[in-house]
């Protein structure tokens, strides 16, 4: 790694430290703590303030040093024990449900029944009654195409070109309407989205939380699954899609693996450029007229500071403007991060709602008719930003919104 020049630009920009204000917090702090022998390493402390980090790569964007904390925050998390920092145990389920994605089909409904029952009983306040809000499927039941299967995968409609889709844990099992969507959507660019069986979590949770070998594991699992089918691959999960062009760093150590790992990478198109370059059939019409529908799109932070020059800004915003019902909505100062990070919001919940609730604040300021995005857990916070700030602005993901107005 590059020295660290010390300028503080990072803290600028980090979202984290802007709560918390804490030096430790910055990227700089982080590598000054891995630098020094008698702190690097030491304690739950140390591990605490590791896990005090969204990920988003805000800082590596505008470091001069081109340094991304990122890599040592994930190789100094691998060193931990499997449950460490505030609200460990929390995190630790959560990895072990994505370990068996299988499951979140029936956790959404226990979820669901649970949020039922017990929304009734909390106070307006409680933190646990706007967890709950995530499985309230009001917005998707407005945007609803159908059931998915168990794959996501509705009946072909026969003479349509065939694509390979990977939905996405969330996409094919917590939030099926999403995929649904994605089947509409792509149906009327004259595709057939085809999710090969034997899927399994993009890996993304676990290579977080330091558990490279879990994330080897996935990464196996889905290299050989999309090895059997051919052509584009497409992702309509933003965490997915930018952990899926990692799999080739994952097995820098194997050289097998890695050439397997970078011929799925060479396959994979994200939905909001695979829409930027393929425009439908027949353009929608303007419709009944003004007034357009006022959109906000979040851009995910793993488009907006992407590894390896993976930015995805342009491409999304293009697919939505030049829909003749939406009107794009910009903040004045730029996009931020919504502060879900992964599990980021579960180890630390209060700087997460304080990111989350102050980006609302400033979004909902713009009065959108609809907040969209591509990336699953940005859609989760968004939904918990809303009913937190008592709004009923729907948070649709990209697919779900177009197919809707698509109709
Ligand atoms: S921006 Fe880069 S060089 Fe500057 S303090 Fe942060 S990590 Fe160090
Ligand atoms: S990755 Fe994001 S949260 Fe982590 S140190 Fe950098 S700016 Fe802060």
């Amino acid at each position: 790694m590059k020295a660290c020049a010390k300028c503080g630009a990072c803290s600028v920009v980090c979202p984290v430290y802007r709560v918390t204000g804490r030096e430790a917090h910055t990227a700089r702090g982080k590598i000054h703590l891995t630098q020094v022998p008698e702190l690097a390493g030491q304690g739950t402390v140390y591990e605490d303030i590791f896990s005090k980090c969204l990920l988003c790569g805000a800082c590596a964007a505008v470091c001069p040093r081109d340094i991304d904390v990122r890599r040592e925050v994930v190789a100094a998390r691998a060193a931990f024990p499997v449950i460490y920092g505030e609200h460990g145990y929390e995190k630790y389920l959560a990895r072990k449900a994505l370990a068996h994605p299988e499951t979140l089909g029936a956790l959404r409904v226990l979820g669901r029944l649970g949020a039922d029952l017990m929304t009734r009983y909390l106070p307006a306040e409680s933190g646990l009654r706007l967890r709950l809000a995530l499985f309230r499927q009001d917005v998707e039941e407005q945007v609803s195409t159908g059931p998915a299967p168990d794959n996501g995968q509705p009946a072909s409609r026969g003479s349509q070109q065939i694509l390979t889709y990977f939905p996405g844990c969330t996409g094919r099992y917590l939030f099926p309407t999403i995929a649904a969507a994605c089947h509409a959507l792509l149906a009327d660019h004259g595709y057939d989205l085809q999710a090969p069986a034997g899927l399994s979590c993009c890996g993304l949770a676990a290579l977080s939380a330091g558990d490279r070998s879990e994330a080897r594991r996935c990464a196996r699992h889905n290299i050989a699954a999309l090895a059997l089918s051919s052509g584009p691959i497409l992702v309509s999960c933003a965490s997915c899609y930018a952990h899926l062009r990692q799999y080739p760093e994952l097995f820098a150590d194997d050289e097998p693996w890695r050439h397997k790992a970078e011929a799925i990478q060479a396959r994979l198109v994200e939905l909001s450029c695979f829409l930027d370059t393929h425009p439908p059939a027949v353009s929608a019409s303007p419709g009944a007229g003004p007034p357009k529908i006022r959109i906000y799109y979040h851009d995910p932070c793993h488009f907006r500071h992407g590894l390896q020059g993976q930015q995805i800004i342009a491409e999304p915003r293009r697919v939505l403007g030049r829909h003749p019902a939406l009107e794009l909505l910009e903040l004045p100062g730029g996009s931020e991060c919504c502060g879900q990070g992964g599990l980021f919001h579960i180890s630390a919940p209060e700087i997460a709602a304080v990111i989350r609730d102050t980006l609302a604040a400033k979004v909902l300021a713009l009065a959108p008719d609809v907040i969209t995005s591509t990336c699953s857990g940005c859609l989760m916070q968004w939904r918990l930003a809303v009913e937190r700030a008592g709004s009923r602005v729907p948070v649709l993901h990209l697919a779900e919104l177009l197919a809707t107005v698509a109709e």
